[in-house]
């Protein structure tokens, strides 16, 4: 779609248009700098009333339903608020992962299983935007322009998620294609996506290390051989469709390799490099509607003759998910502006990731406690939020892996001090 059409679009949806400049967060002469430019405030303000105008009023009913959100992901396509990291060249906005970050905040705000669903197919194209070549961009970069279609990240099999060397999906070379054989489990977006990054062992030796044993493929959804199972039935973020998928003799053209063989497990890590400063953010979006929330829930609530609020205990349960909050913004914004100036961010992503799912988590709960008993019913929005924010503490490597990378960033830094 050409952008004109984009900003009539925005108009009309009484939306303030997104110039179609470069948004891209450019690196800051004067040093630290915490303020968003014009196009970042646009950005977000954007994000911020499609969120409140076209998410919060439905997260209810897709959170019951099930449903995959259909008609909010082809209105976020309309708008340019999914796909934002696609080059020019292709047809996308081509913004860095920090401005990505601002939309996602706004969107979990409002519901992070419209989020996660609107999320899952940047961490699908991200492979392809990092090691993909100008042909496959164009193929499948640009289909995503064209029509509101998904992409999907196939790396977690029933046996292996934490332990990516544990993967058993096989890509054999036969000719000038390689047979995929194996089973995905937990894709988001399993069911919907029209084309999957997958990663498959193609070194079947046991000794190979990771590093060049697997090799990352695009595998279009309609393939024969592709076969996506159900929807699983998660305890929350409910609108996002997460599958497990069966290849079975799949024949991948050697055109729809990334980079080259035995090159697949470094392209998989570097997405995380780019997707958990989102998913970070996301979290973030959560925990910022906890307390929203629950302050204002503490201001109306009385006991003993007085608003909870005034109770110091519940007072200060709302200022520790303040600190969270904000702690967690920054940690994603650095994380972020890492990336897009391009330096390594590995330690400071799972910093990011890890504080903002622990913190999104503990502000769910808290928010929960301050509502009493009207938090543990439905009728009330934080049962919901204590849901959703488990997952954030799984997916994108768990807890534990965050830390585990940045202990190992530790241990390499100790290293450096003896
Ligand atoms: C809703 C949902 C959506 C998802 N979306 C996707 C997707 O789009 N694409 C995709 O590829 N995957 C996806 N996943 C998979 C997700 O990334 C994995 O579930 C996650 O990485 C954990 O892997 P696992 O479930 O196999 O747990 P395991 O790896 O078996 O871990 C089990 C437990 O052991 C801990 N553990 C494991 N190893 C260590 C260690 N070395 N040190 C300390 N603790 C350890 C873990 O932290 C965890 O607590 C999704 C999962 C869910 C539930």
């Amino acid at each position: 779609m050409a952008f004109s059409q984009f900003a009539k679009i925005l108009v009309r949806n009484s939306l303030r248009p997104l110039a179609s400049k470069n948004y891209s967060s450019s690196p800051i002469p004067n040093g630290y700098n915490f303020e968003l430019n014009d196009t970042q405030r646009d950005f977000q303000e954007t994000a911020r009333k499609f969120a409140r105008e076209e998410v919060l009023p439905v997260a209810a009913e897709y959170d019951k339903t099930g449903n995959y959100p259909w008609d909010i992901f082809k209105k976020a396509h309309q708008l340019g608020l999914v796909n934002t990291h696609i080059p020019e060249e292709f047809g996308g906005l081509e913004t860095g992962v920090f401005d990505g970050c601002l939309v996602i905040e706004e969107i979990a705000y409002a519901c992070t299983g419209v989020a996660t669903a609107l999320e899952a197919t940047s961490l699908g194209q991200t492979p392809v935007l990092i090691a993909g070549n100008k042909e496959q961009k164009k193929k499948y970069l640009g289909r995503l322009i064209d029509e509101p279609l998904v992409a999907a990240y196939g790396v977690t099999e029933p046996g292996a998620g934490s332990d990516v060397n544990g993967l058993k999906t096989r890509a054999e070379k036969k000719g000038d294609e390689y047979v995929l054989n194996g089973q995905k489990m937990w894709i988001t977006g399993g069911g919907v996506a029209n084309w999957y990054f997958v990663l498959a062992r193609t070194n079947p030796d046991p000794k190979c290390p990771a590093s060049k044993a697997f090799t990352g493929f695009i595998v279009e959804r309609d393939w024969p051989g592709v076969t996506p199972g159900r929807k699983e039935i998660n305890m929350g973020q409910r609108a996002s469709d997460t599958r497990g998928i069966t290849f079975e003799d799949v024949r991948i053209p050697k055109e729809n390799v990334l980079i080259s063989e035995g090159e697949g497990f470094k392209i998989a890590m570097m997405t995380f490099d780019k997707t958990r400063p989102p998913v970070a953010a996301s979290a973030v979006g959560l925990a910022q509607r906890c307390l929203d929330e629950a302050s204002k829930y503490a201001l109306e609530r009385k006991t003993f003759g007085t608003s909870i609020i005034n109770h110091q205990a519940v007072a200060f349960m709302l200022a520790d998910m303040a600190i969270g909050i904000e702690t967690g913004r920054l940690a994603w914004m650095k994380a972020a502006w890492e990336t897009d100036n391009g330096l390594r961010n590995s330690y400071s992503a799972a910093i990011a990731k890890g504080w903002a799912a622990d913190m999104a988590n503990k502000c769910a709960t808290d928010a929960v406690q301050i509502f009493g008993g009207n938090g543990f019913n439905s009728e009330y929005p934080v049962e919901k939020l204590m849901r959703d924010a488990k997952i954030f503490q799984i997916y994108e490597g768990t807890s534990q892996i965050q830390r585990l990378i940045i202990s190992r960033h530790l241990a390499d830094r100790a290293k450096t001090l003896i």
